[in-house]
């Protein structure tokens, strides 16, 4: 028998719709969905190894309770009964010896995410993170801090732009299908694409203009661009004085930042700078400086993230086709979002969170996702109280935090900890029960709320049976609920029970989904007036370039800019880490499919600086940095800035079952030190040094 299930792809956390062929029981194609504009039937290599997910015997097969030390790969296996029972009852030890507020849940941000908050809440526990501090936390704060609106409130126009200026972000390696597939088209119509970043990538060889830049030096750049295109009369007059305020501020504060200062600062020449901001003022207000997805690199992130929407703003590509707009729900068309658990009557956590985001201690930072670097220090210190138990709910603190050392130190202290996750990370291998969740192929998933400029509603379908003794996570959460008192606020037996729950209010049922896997509110895009009115959700009601949310605080909307460091010995490097096509994070190096493309990294160093410290390509060198060490290949190569090395993110597995990727190149995380921006919130990934030396 041969069925068609429209849905949405898991392997990475932007979700494509997708057509999953199944016969006789077995999923035998992916694709992108054709109902979807622009996914135009594409996958990313990601995407398309979900089957090699859903087929993999190296993935947990059933619940485990730790048998050995933690970390020693000994475990027993357990009924869901069992392990369920087990961890409620060591959860309910804890919360009568130190309190609700002892118990933290970490996760990436998914369609279930209201189901864990409304998990914690219900315990009267503040302490629910999510991975996003960890990617854009910075990103979010600087967005709040001239629109009122966080970043997932927002998107960009690609399609329709006509200058797409992209600071690191490698758009053709690190996909999202839809946009990547936006972006060839308009290119195709005959958009600009202008690249920046200290290491060559597959984007800086599509792009119409590429800057080499000193790593760390963006922000010198853009003041420099603002310069020109304030003294030039370049920016759209007319929506920046209807909408902006400070405008005069920032012409005072960017006045001394000229091109040829910015030369000295970033190694472009300024007549580029020039020529940048001269070009991209033609189009306006058709242009978009992106102003990220990853935006984790520096201590002083959220001045960077800013500067980067405030050229937006001087563009005038606010709320307009081919530039930047605010999403738009349900609500603007007269229609209903579907509900979330979240939204019931929940008891109010009567503690602080364990980051203290929200607080005068860390005002700016959204606490709706936390700070989750902060993790570590709060456990080691007690600070603000103690913490005893850690779930890890498709999150993985050994790998994706910086210094894992430190955070492997904050662990121990910890009573319990509980992964929720399909494969082995490293985090389930040191945890001390596994919940073993099903794939995104073999589950319903909660309703993928989808605002953008037409409003609508996915759905993930489950396409066929779970292979293994596995559970989708909010029955898991429910499972536990029940055990602990708190099940009232878990009203459903199934996740199909809980989507036609959610789906109540919309008008829509589960079956509108069947056909092409989505619903939608109206099929006209919607535009606000950009002469009447923006909505802006900011104090004054404008884009804030003297913003009230930073002053308020304490902080400055325009800091003194302070030249980056550089490396100051012979073998020393700034590291810079990114992602690549084939891998998610760090959840598919062991995928069987995406292993054997690639299964480790190296590292990139500039062939002048190896040859100085007589490193051939191939060799194996050691990288050290203040906190840890690590062997790993050379790349050497003209295609990065002498002054930074680069490794791939995600790789240096520790977890053994997962054979594949176990020891495998080198872990980013384990080298890093945990900086933050601490003010916007992101951690600083690119702040640490290095030193590098070939070993024989
Ligand atoms: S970008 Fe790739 S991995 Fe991510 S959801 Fe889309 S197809 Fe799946």
């Amino acid at each position: 028998m041969r069925e068609e299930v429209y849905s949405l792809c898991f392997m990475c956390s932007v979700r494509c719709p997708i057509k999953v062929t199944v016969e006789n029981g077995q999923v035998t194609f992916l694709e992108g969905s054709p109902y979807v504009p622009d996914m135009a039937g594409s996958l990313c290599p990601k995407g398309a190894a979900g089957i090699g997910l859903l087929n993999d015997d190296q993935r947990v097969q059933t619940p485990l309770i730790r048998s050995g030390p933690r970390g020693s790969g000994h475990w027993r296996q357990a009924s869901w009964d069992e392990a369920l029972d087990y961890v409620a009852e060591n959860m309910k030890k804890i919360i009568d010896s130190y309190g609700p507020q002892s118990i933290t849940l970490g996760e990436r941000q998914q369609l279930s995410t209201h189901i864990s908050k409304t998990f914690l809440k219900a315990l009267g526990s503040p302490n629910h993170f999510t991975h996003d501090a960890l990617c854009k936390g910075s990103v979010n704060t600087a967005c709040r801090s001239l629109f009122g609106y966080t970043d997932g409130q927002m998107n960009v126009d690609y399609k329709n732009t006509k200058h797409l200026v992209l600071y690191g972000r490698n758009v053709f390696e690190s996909v999202t299908v839809k946009g990547t597939n936006q972006i060839m088209q308009a290119m195709d119509n005959g958009a600009k694409l202008t690249y920046i970043d200290p290491r060559v990538t597959v984007t800086a060889t599509k792009a119409n203009r590429y800057l080499p830049i000193r790593p760390a030096t963006d922000l010198a750049l853009n003041y420099a661009l603002m310069h020109v295109i304030l003294k030039e009369d370049l920016y759209d007059r007319s929506f920046v004085h209807k909408w902006v305020q400070g405008l005069d501020e920032l012409k005072n504060f960017v006045n001394s930042f000229t091109p040829e200062w910015a030369e000295q600062e970033t190694g472009i020449k300024a007549k580029e700078i020039v020529d940048l901001a001269r070009e991209i003022s033609r189009d306006k207000p058709k242009v978009i400086f992106h102003y990220g997805y990853r935006g984790a690199h520096h201590a002083n992130e959220i001045y960077l993230r800013r500067s980067i929407l405030i050229l937006n703003c001087l563009m005038g590509s606010v709320e307009t086709p081919g530039g930047i707009y605010f999403k738009k729900g349900p609500g603007e068309v007269g229609g209903k979002p579907a509900r979330k658990l979240v939204d019931q009557d929940l008891p109010k956590p009567e503690a602080i969170r364990f980051d203290k985001a929200g607080t005068p201690d860390f005002p700016l930072p959204d606490p709706a996702h936390g700070v989750a670097q902060y993790l570590p220090q709060a456990i080691l210190n007690e600070d603000p109280y103690p913490i005893k138990c850690l779930f890890a709910y498709r999150l993985d603190p050994l790998m994706s935090m910086p210094d894992t050392q430190t955070t492997l130190k904050a662990l121990e202290k910890l009573d319990l900890v509980v992964a929720i996750d399909i494969n082995y990370s490293d985090i389930a291998w040191y945890a001390d029960v596994i919940l073993p969740e099903s794939t995104y192929l073999e589950r319903t998933d909660c309703v993928q709320q989808a605002n953008s400029l037409k409003p609508q509603m996915f759905l993930r379908q489950q396409a066929v049976s779970p292979r293994y003794d596995t559970k989708p996570g909010p029955m898991i959460l429910k499972g536990l609920a029940d055990r602990l008192g708190i099940g009232q606020y878990f009203p459903y037996n199934s996740v199909e029970e809980l989507v036609q729950w959610q789906l109540e209010p919309t008008g829509f049922s589960i079956d509108d989904f069947k056909a092409k896997g989505f619903v939608s509110y109206t099929d006209k895009q919607i535009f606000w007036d950009r002469e009447k009115d923006l909505k802006l959700k900011t104090k004054s009601g404008k884009i804030e370039f003297t913003s009230s949310l930073l002053e308020e605080a304490g902080f400055k909307s325009f800091p003194e800019y302070e030249t980056p460091q550089i490396p100051d010995k012979d073998n020393e490097f700034r590291l810079v880490v990114g992602r690549c096509v084939f891998h998610t994070h760090v959840s598919t190096q062991n995928n069987p499919y995406l292993n054997e493309i690639l299964s480790e990294n190296c590292l990139w160093i500039n062939d002048r600086a190896a040859a100085r410290l007589g490193i051939a390509d191939q060799d194996m060198v050691e990288v050290r940095s203040p906190v840890n060490s690590g062997l790993i290949k050379a790349k050497v190569t003209n295609m990065i800035q002498p002054g930074a090395v680069f490794m791939l993110h995600g790789f240096g597995h520790q977890a053994q079952a997962a054979r594949r990727s176990f020891n495998r190149g080198v872990s980013d995380a384990m080298l890093q030190e945990n900086i933050s921006d601490t003010i916007g919130g992101s951690p600083a990934f690119h702040d640490t040094f290095v030193t590098v030396h070939k070993v024989n």
